[in-house]
């Protein structure tokens, strides 16, 4: 049964044999308005998708209930305004590594793209992912492409009313899953898929939880294909990436054409291209790759496996529609590997990669912020000394307990000393908000300025009864002033 989205081909492709040269690099094809009943279809690229589905989602859903060290491994504490990933702990001022990995991830994505197309939303995309699982559940529950075409013209009865009902009951419970998956890695998983399968969850946890179910539910169930044509930035702009070496589904038109159906074995000057319609119908878009690259194609592969299998029917060749670049089409030489493109992403990529391993590299375990005492600028102790007060806010920015050594210098006043006790444990995470009293001897003043420069620094020292600095060395400084009177 032809999809009720099926386009018909410009007759000037239909009745003659199309020239590969002529054709048409990307077109805009009317969005389908009609629902999509997509036909199942199985194949290699069928399998690809299903395994990359399935991996996709399983590490979604398990990543969260990894443990290290006695804490989830992956979670973003958005009340602690800590990002943990095994060992590193990231805070708000270290998010720029964050914002280098997405542009890496990008500039990644741009890369694979020039190269193969728009593989990303055929096999690895949440959106395709999420879609074939609500599809399989649907088909499961109400039958293939054409009995579920049936029960949508049917009138009501109690087996429809049933098989919606448990469609729709499913849709939702993973939609739920889904939810809870989500917020998982801004919340301990263990204790939130408890709280919400128990109904025992906080307002806040609750109301995140099914705005991510329903935002799945609305999604995966209703919208489908409109999100890949109307939402998605990505298929809007992606063909600014293509060149005519880039690899996408694409229908080999000087092979096909012009097509028309026949007998089996029968011979005919007619192409290829038998005009079964499978290629549509096993769309889950709903377009006709007959037409030519079009912004709607999520490169599935669904239709290449379809038309494999009706060319092997046919006896003849596979691979009229397949992953292939309009060069290899045209019967031309690819262009160099390294495309100006390619080479441009790749540039980027590593600029980012780069960006990435500088930050991780220059991340401190330690937070250190230095804050004079504004109140009273000085204190005359004795004849000889002069003594200047600070807070010090010290933070552990690292998942174990550590204890840190305070010390003061400067040039120019050798005396200058902490009076206060300089060894501190801080638990992991916390901040320590120490007050400091440094002092000086007056006879030391070295000219007739009334503040010089001093540098504090903290450095993690092995423990309190042994101060030799951890290696690597673990230290941070801060400059401030002390004054006299
Ligand atoms: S045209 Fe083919 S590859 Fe593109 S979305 Fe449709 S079935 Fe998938
Ligand atoms: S599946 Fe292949 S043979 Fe059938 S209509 Fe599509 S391109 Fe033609």
């Amino acid at each position: 049964m032809p999809n009720s989205a099926t386009q018909t081909p410009p007759a000037s492709q239909s009745n003659a044999k199309i020239n590969a040269s002529q054709r048409i690099p990307v077109v805009q094809i009317a969005t389908p308005s009609a629902k999509i009943h997509v036909r199942e279809q199985k194949g290699v690229f069928q399998r690809l998708r299903q395994h990359s589905n399935t991996l996709l989602i399983a590490l979604f859903f398990l990543l969260p209930f990894i443990n290290y060290q006695g804490r989830q491994a992956i979670l973003f504490d958005v009340t602690e305004q800590q990002f943990f990933f095994f060992n590193l702990t990231l805070w708000p001022q270290d998010f720029t590594v964050l914002a280098w990995f997405f542009m890496a991830a990008a500039f990644a994505l741009f890369f694979v793209t020039v190269y193969w197309g728009r593989v990303w939303c055929g096999f690895l995309c949440p959106q395709t992912a999420w879609t074939f699982i609500y599809m399989w559940i649907e088909a499961n529950i109400e039958g293939n492409h054409h009995h579920r075409a049936a029960l949508d013209k049917a009138p009501w009865s109690i087996s429809k009313l049933r098989k919606r009902l448990t469609k729709h009951a499913l849709w939702i419970v993973f939609a739920l899953l889904t939810g809870c998956g989500f917020i998982s890695y801004f919340m301990p998983a263990r204790e939130l898929y408890m709280d919400i399968f128990t109904a025992s969850s906080g307002f806040w946890t609750g109301a995140w939880v099914w705005f991510f179910a329903i935002c799945t539910y609305l999604n995966a169930g209703w919208m489908r294909e409109m999100m890949c044509l109307h939402c998605c930035p990505y298929s809007r702009f992606q063909a600014v990436m293509f060149d005519a070496n880039t690899k996408t589904v694409s229908y080999d038109a000087a092979r096909g054409e012009s097509r028309g159906p026949r007998k089996r074995a029968q011979k005919t000057e007619l192409g290829d291209c038998v005009d079964c319609n499978l290629c549509v119908d096993v769309c889950p878009t709903g377009i006709d790759i007959r037409n030519g690259l079009q912004y709607e194609c999520i490169n599935c592969g669904a239709c290449v496996d379809a038309c494999n299998q009706t060319m092997e029917k046919f006896g003849y060749a596979p691979n009229l529609i397949s992953f292939t670049s309009e060069n290899a089409l045209k019967s031309q030489p690819q262009a160099s590997v390294f495309s100006l493109k390619g080479l441009g992403y790749a540039s980027a990529l590593l600029i980012m990669i780069s960006l990435i391993i500088i930050d991780l590299s220059q991340l401190s375990h330690i937070q250190l912020n230095v804050i004079r005492d504004r109140q009273t600028l000085y204190r005359e102790v004795g004849v000889d000394r002069v003594e200047n007060s600070y807070q010090l806010k010290i933070r552990n920015k690292t998942q174990q307990a550590a204890v840190y050594q305070i010390a003061v210098r400067s040039n120019k006043t050798p005396s200058l000393t902490i009076v206060t006790d300089t060894v501190v444990q801080i638990n992991p995470g916390e901040q320590l908000d120490y007050p400091v009293t440094v002092s000086g001897r007056r006879s030391e003043r070295v000219d007739d300025t009334s503040q010089q420069t001093l540098q504090f620094s903290v450095t993690q020292i092995n423990s309190v009864a042994n101060s030799t600095p951890v290696e690597p060395e673990n230290q941070v400084t801060q400059q401030s002033r002390f004054f006299w009177p």
